[in-house]
Order: structure tokens, then C-alpha cells, then sequence
């Protein structure tokens, strides 16, 4: 439909697209709950205050381990997920915060045994905390410690991210020790047919899958193989490497990212991921890196011809994605890659788009000679470079004065720093923009 020269895609409601991958989550972690509550009358379930425990115990432990399932599921890069949650690195923010919920419920099983023990019998109640000749419940303790040790690591500490990426291979043992816990012990689980074979399907699922991504991942997982064409240094502290196919290349849409592995000692094997910088028509990619931690501080050592391995594409961060043609994008420092990539893709004269680059110093842009010129060439291309050191922080206010469209028929992309994206979404949400029009790319996966 077109009004006022803007065409208006039929798009289903944003938020619910947006929020759609965690409505599906959401239902999946209830449906052993729904299985397992007719299964014994709600009445004896809270009958008395060790009735109402030993129910805590066993509704956290079964949507604690189910929680933890999907977690790994999440955690394994498939397509699907892409798509309910809008993008790879809301997969993994997903997997983050079910895997939080996990941990706390999971944490909650023993704690709700020993408050229902305790009052009864001390002996008793410290019998399900220390090892002993019971394995049913050593199963239960060891995968306890497991688990607690790798996610206090995850939340508590900063380890190196390769250090830590190891020390979180632990879960899937501990998902695995868990369900031997769960068969042994007396529960509804052991009990009711139907409700054991989803949560051994489920477990099973969630084990092959952490199998595939952290274990044969070198052997199963598929890449592209890919050669250092050049090294350059558009600007102090970012690198752009060029790579040329040294096989079949692969095909993506502008804005998406990839997993980058350089097969280099001095930098190592770690994949990390980065969004692609060149446009989709060209064979050969491009990929631009702020030098920010101990791996991307490396990369300025790269040779041409080291040769690299990709996985990807990944995200769903495309201006075709989204509703209106009018479009706003904001960059802030290197979150200008993934507009690098869509500016020159940029080929449909139906889209008016304003690109708001803004960087501390001048000397921070980086590309600046691309940006002009496709606003040269494209009537429907505007492209201004916001320097805070000399205009303070951009704003909300400031990109919607100066795109001047119509905001209620507009669509916003952001990527940049947190704060950043943070606080311009909140601008712009108060200016009447609803939250499922704007549509933030996160450099992080945590
Ligand atoms: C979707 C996406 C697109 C990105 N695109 C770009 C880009 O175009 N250009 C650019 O310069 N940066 C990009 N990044 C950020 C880049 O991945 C990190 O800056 C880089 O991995 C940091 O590694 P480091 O060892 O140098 O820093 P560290 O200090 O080890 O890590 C800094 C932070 O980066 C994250 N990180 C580190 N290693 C990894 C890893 N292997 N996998 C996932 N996250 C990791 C962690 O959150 C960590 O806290 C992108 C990130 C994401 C998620």
C-alpha cells in the first residue's frame, strides 16, 4: 500500500513478531508443567508445609532442567531460532537469560528439599546434601556442582572469553549427569510415561546438540573457506581485512554477521563473531575491527594469504526486514559495519534513508569517501557524519528534525555502542515511535 510516496508493508504486529521466539519458549519450558500438574490432586500438593516443599522441589527441578535444556538448544546456532528471535545474537541474549532462570530454579531443588527435611529430621535433610552410597542422589549433587561452578563463572567473574567458552562445555555434563539423577530418584517424571518421554526427547535433543556445536562442531559445523586478501588500517585502532573465496562463497543479505576464524598461531583459532562489511553483490567480503580486547588487538598481524574459516550468515539486521521505506539509521563507532554493507546494497528507489554516523573525532570515520558517494548517486540516500566532540550527543531529537519524515511512518536501525543504542531507543520511543520500530544490532552475545 502506498500513502504519501511511503510504501507500508503488511507486516504483522511488530511486537509480537518480535517477541514471538519467546512466546514459543515460554510455551514449550510450560508444557511439562501442564503434563506433570493433573498427575497428583492440587489439594495434596499443599496440603501441608512439606506437601507445598517437595511440590517446589519438583516443579523447580523439572522447569529448571527443561529451562537448562533449551538453553543449550538455543546455544547451537540453528536457523530456526534466527528467525523466532530476530536474529542470532538475540538467540544467544535468549539462551543467557533462560539459562539465568535455569540456574535460579535449579538452585531452588535442593534448597526446598532441605526446608522440607529439616523441621522433620536434621540427619535426614543433610543425607540429600553430602555423597554417600545413595549414586540416585550423588548424580543430583555432582551435576548441582556443576552447574553452579559454570554459571558463577558465567555471571560472577570475567574470565578471557576463550577461558570461559571451555569452562562452559561443563554444562552439557552436567545436563547429562542430571538426567541420570532424575531417572533414579523416586519422581512423577519415573512415574508418568508421556511426561518421561518428553523430557528424555527434550534432554536427548538438547545433548545432540551440544555434542554438534562444543564438541564435533571442527568436523560437523559447515564453513567457508575463505583466503586474507589485504590488511589495511582505514584509522587508528581498526583493522579491515578482505577476503577472497578459496571455495564456494558464501551468499548473504546486507547487515548480517559471521563467525571469522583465522587459521594464524600468533592470533589464534577462537571464532568471533563480526558483521560483514561489503556488499552482498561482491564475491569477496570485507570485514572491519576495532581493536577492543585481546583477540581483535592481534589482527593488525594478519598476513594476506592466511587463509580463514566463516560460518554464517547469521542476523536478521536488513532494512527489507522492516515496515516502512522511510528509514532512520543510526552508527555509533564501528556499529557503522553492518550500514557499510546495506548503504551499497542500497539499490531500491522506493527507500528514503538517512544515515547518522557519529563518531567522537573526525578522524574516526572510517569510509566516509563510500557514504558520499552513494549519497551522491542516490537522491534517497542522506548521509551525515556527527562528530561529539563538537556537537555533544546525538539524539533522538536531532535524527528526527533532521531526517524529517514522518515518523509515524518510519522506521529506526541503531547500532553502536550500548549506552548509546539505550538511550536513543528511549528518545525516540517518547517521540511516539513504538519499540518494534526500532531495530537495535547488539555487538555482544551476553
Ligand atoms: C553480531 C555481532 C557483530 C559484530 N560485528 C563487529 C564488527 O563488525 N566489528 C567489530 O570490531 N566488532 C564486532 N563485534 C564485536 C566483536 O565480536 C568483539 O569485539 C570481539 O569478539 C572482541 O574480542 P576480543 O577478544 O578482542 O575482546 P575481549 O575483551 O575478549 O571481549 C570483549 C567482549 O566481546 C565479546 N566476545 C569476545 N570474544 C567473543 C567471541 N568469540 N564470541 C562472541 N563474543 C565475544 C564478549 O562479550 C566480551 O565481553 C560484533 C559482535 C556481534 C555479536
Amino acid at each position: 500500500m502506498v500513502i504519501d510516496n511511503v510504501i507500508i508493508k503488511k507486516v504483522p504486529m511488530n511486537i509480537l513478531k518480535k517477541n514471538v521466539g519467546w512466546i514459543v519458549l515460554i510455551v514449550l519450558c510450560l508444557v511439562p508443567l501442564v503434563m506433570w500438574w493433573p498427575l497428583i490432586p492440587m489439594s495434596l500438593r499443599f496440603r501441608k508445609p512439606v506437601n507445598t516443599l517437595t511440590t517446589i522441589t519438583q516443579i523447580s527441578g523439572l522447569i529448571g532442567m527443561v529451562m537448562f535444556a533449551y538453553s543449550l538448544i538455543l546455544s547451537a546456532r540453528i536457523k530456526i531460532f534466527e528467525k523466532l528471535f530476530g536474529g542470532l545474537n538475540r538467540v544467544y541474549l535468549a539462551h543467557h537469560q533462560i539459562g539465568g532462570i535455569a540456574f535460579i530454579l535449579i538452585m531452588l531443588h535442593p534448597l526446598s528439599v532441605l526446608a522440607a527435611y529439616a523441621p522433620i529430621s536434621l540427619d535426614l535433610a543433610i543425607r540429600y546434601i553430602i555423597p554417600s552410597s545413595d549414586w540416585a542422589n550423588n548424580f543430583g549433587l555432582l551435576a548441582f556442582v556443576l552447574l553452579m561452578a559454570a554459571l558463577v563463572i558465567t555471571y560472577y567473574t570475567k574470565l578471557p572469553y576463550e577461558i570461559w567458552r571451555w569452562t562452559h562445555k561443563v554444562l552439557g555434563i552436567s545436563l547429562a549427569i542430571g538426567v541420570l539423577h532424575t531417572l533414579q530418584v523416586s519422581s512423577d517424571i519415573k512415574r508418568n510415561a508421556p511426561l518421561r518421554y518428553y523430557y528424555l526427547a527434550l534432554i536427548g535433543i538438547a545433548l545432540v546438540l551440544f555434542l554438534y556445536r562444543s564438541v564435533l562442531s571442527r568436523l560437523l559445523v559447515k564453513k567457508y573457506r575463505y583466503k586474507v586478501k589485504s590488511v589495511t588500517s582505514p584509522v587508528a585502532n581498526v583493522v579491515a581485512i578482505e577476503f577472497s573465496p578459496l571455495a564456494k562463497p558464501m551468499t548473504y543479505e546486507a547487515g548480517q554477521f559471521v563467525f571469522l576464524q583465522l587459521k594464524d598461531k600468533t592470533v589464534g583459532m577462537e571464532s568471533h563473531p563480526f558483521s560483514i562489511a561489503s556488499a552482498p553483490t561482491s564475491t569477496d567480503l570485507r570485514i572491519v575491527i576495532k581493536s577492543l580486547g585481546n583477540y581483535t588487538a592481534k589482527l593488525t598481524a594478519i598476513q594476506p594469504g592466511t587463509e580463514a574459516l566463516i560460518e554464517g550468515p547469521f542476523g536478521r539486521f536488513n532494512y527489507t526486514h522492516y515496515q516502512f521505506t522511510n528509514q532512520i539509521w543510526v552508527a555509533g563507532g564501528i556499529g557503522i559495519t553492518p550500514f557499510l554493507s546495506m548503504a551499497q546494497s542500497l539499490q531500491d528507489p522506493n527507500y528514503s534513508v538517512t544515515l547518522f554516523y557519529s563518531v567522537i573525532t573526525e578522524a574516526e570515520l572510517i569510509y566516509r569517501e563510500i557514504f558520499e558517494q552513494i549519497a551522491a548517486n542516490n537522491p534517497n540516500f542522506k548521509f551525515y557524519p556527527f562528530i561529539s566532540e563538537k556537537q555533544k550527543r546525538i539524539t533522538g531529537d536531532f535524527v528526527i528534525e533532521q531526517a524529517g519524515y514522518d515518523i509515524t511512518k518510519t522506521d529506526f536501525l541503531v547500532c553502536g555502542p550500548p549506552p548509546m543504542m539505550k538511550s536513543l531507543r528511549e528518545q525516540i520511543h517518547n517521540r511516539g515511535v513504538s519499540y518494534g520500530r526500532i531495530h537495535t544490532e547488539e555487538f555482544t552475545m551476553n
